[in-house]
C-alpha cells in the first residue's frame, strides 16, 4: 500500500498505532462481528477484514511486549493499554490471555469486547489489571446496525458481575444512539444502573473516511445517518461526524440520569473513575470541559519534551496552557503524552493532528514508536 499518511501506515502494521488519551493496539486486526457502522470499514487497510470472516494477525504477544518496552510514548506502569482498538476481543481473547501473562509492567489494560462476556472470558484474561469494556448499541440488532443483540450483551455483564467482577472494573459505554434510538438508550442505562453500574459513557454518532467511501446514501437507509451534522474536529483526515448527538437528547439523557456519573467523552471518564492522569489539550486546544489543568515546573516540561528528540525553544505559560515553541512538528500523539505527564494543557506552535511520513521517520529514529 502507499501510505500517505503516517497514522495511516501505523494503523495497518503496528501493535500500537495511536496515542490519545489511551494508547491503542491490537494482536489481531480485522473483526468477525461486521456492525455496519464500524469506523474501520471506512479505512484502506482494514475495510476488507470488517464482517467479510477476514482478519491479520498484526504482532504476537512476546512482540507487543518487546514494543511497549521500546516505544517512548508509552509511559511504563501507568498508560491505559487498549486492546483491540481495531477489532474486538471476543475474536482474540486467548491471545489477549497470552499478552496479559507476559505483561511486566502494571499498565491498566482494557479490552474492548463488544461480543458477550461469558465465564470462558474471565478464564482467558482475568488479571487485576483488565478493565472490560463494553458497548450497546440501543436498537442495533433491530435497526440492522449489528448481529449483536444488547439483551445478551447485558447477560454477559451480569455473568461478569456473578462471577466476583466489580462494576468499577467494567466499562460500558451505549452508543452509537441518535434521535431515533434513544429512548432505547435511556432504557438500557436504567437497566444497567439497576446492576449496580455507577457510572456509565454514552455516545452519538461517528462515520469515518479515510480512502474508503463510507456510502451514505446506505447509512441513511438504515437511518444510522440522520439529520447529523458535519462535526469532525478541524484537520482531522479520518471523520466525516465525530460523536455527534444533538443537544436536546444529550440534556434529556443528563436530566434522566442524575443520580449516576455520566461521561460524554473518555478523557473524564479515565481521569475521574479510573484515576488515570490526562492531558487537558486535544487538537492543539485546551479542552475546558476537563477542568483546571495542573501547573508545572517549565525546566520539567522542557526535558520531558526532549527526551522525544525535539529541541525546545520558548515555554510560556497562558490562560489556555502552556505554548510552547519547537524546532520540528509535533504530533497529537506527542501532545497527549506530554499533557498526561504533567497532567496539563500544552499547545505547540508546531502542531500535526497525526503524523506525516516524515514524522514516522522522526518516530522511528527517536524510538517514540518502536517500528
Ligand atoms: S464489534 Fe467493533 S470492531 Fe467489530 S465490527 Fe463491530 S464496531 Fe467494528
Amino acid at each position: 500500500m502507499n501510505y500517505t499518511n503516517g497514522e495511516h501506515y501505523l494503523l495497518n502494521t503496528a501493535p500500537f498505532y495511536k496515542r490519545r488519551y489511551t494508547v491503542d493496539g491490537d494482536l489481531v486486526i480485522g473483526c468477525k462481528i461486521g456492525c455496519k457502522f464500524c469506523y474501520y470499514r471506512w479505512i484502506e487497510g482494514t475495510s476488507d477484514l470488517i464482517g467479510t470472516g477476514k482478519t491479520k494477525t498484526i504482532s504476537t504477544p512476546e512482540h507487543m511486549v518487546e514494543f511497549i518496552t521500546n516505544s517512548k510514548i508509552i509511559r511504563k506502569d501507568k498508560d491505559i493499554l487498549m486492546l483491540s482498538a481495531r477489532s474486538d476481543a471476543s475474536i482474540q481473547i486467548k491471545q489477549i490471555g497470552q499478552f496479559i501473562k507476559i505483561l511486566p509492567y502494571k499498565n491498566p489494560v482494557y479490552i474492548l469486547h463488544r461480543g458477550y462476556f461469558s465465564e470462558k472470558t474471565l478464564e482467558y484474561v482475568e488479571d487485576p489489571r483488565v478493565v472490560y469494556c463494553t458497548t450497546l448499541t440501543p436498537m442495533g440488532f433491530d435497526m440492522g446496525w449489528t448481529p449483536i443483540k444488547e439483551e445478551l450483551q447485558i447477560e454477559g455483564l451480569k455473568k461478569l458481575i456473578r462471577n466476583g467482577i466489580s462494576t468499577n472494573r467494567i466499562s460500558v459505554e451505549v452508543g452509537p444512539m441518535n434521535e431515533i434510538t434513544v429512548d432505547k438508550g435511556i432504557e438500557i442505562m436504567k437497566k444497567l444502573r439497576d446492576l449496580g453500574f455507577e457510572f456509565l459513557t454514552f455516545r452519538g454518532v461517528s462515520i469515518g473516511s479515510f480512502n474508503v467511501d463510507p456510502n451514505e446514501d446506505k447509512l441513511k437507509e438504515i437511518k444510522f445517518e440522520t439529520n447529523q451534522e458535519e462535526n469532525a474536529p478541524e484537520g482531522h483526515t479520518y471523520y466525516k461526524i465525530k460523536n455527534y448527538l444533538a443537544k436536546e437528547i444529550e440534556d434529556r439523557i443528563f436530566h434522566t440520569f442524575k443520580d449516576i456519573r455520566l461521561h460524554r467523552f473518555t478523557g473524564s471518564l479515565y481521569r475521574d473513575e479510573f484515576g488515570i492522569d490526562i492531558a487537558y489539550n486535544r487538537h492543539n486546544r485546551y479542552r475546558q470541559e476537563l477542568g483546571i489543568f495542573a501547573k508545572v515546573d517549565i525546566d520539567k516540561l522542557k526535558n520531558y519534551i526532549e527526551t522525544f528528540g525535539y529541541s525546545v525553544n520558548s515555554i510560556r505559560e497562558e490562560i489556555d496552557g502552556y505554548h510552547i515553541e519547537t524546532d520540528n512538528y509535533l504530533t497529537e500523539d506527542i501532545a497527549m503524552t506530554v499533557g498526561a505527564e504533567f497532567n496539563t494543557s500544552v499547545i505547540f506552535d508546531k502542531y500535526r493532528i497525526s503524523p506525516t511520513m516524515e514524522d514516522i521517520a522522526f518516530y522511528k529514529h527517536n524510538k517514540i514508536f518502536d517500528i
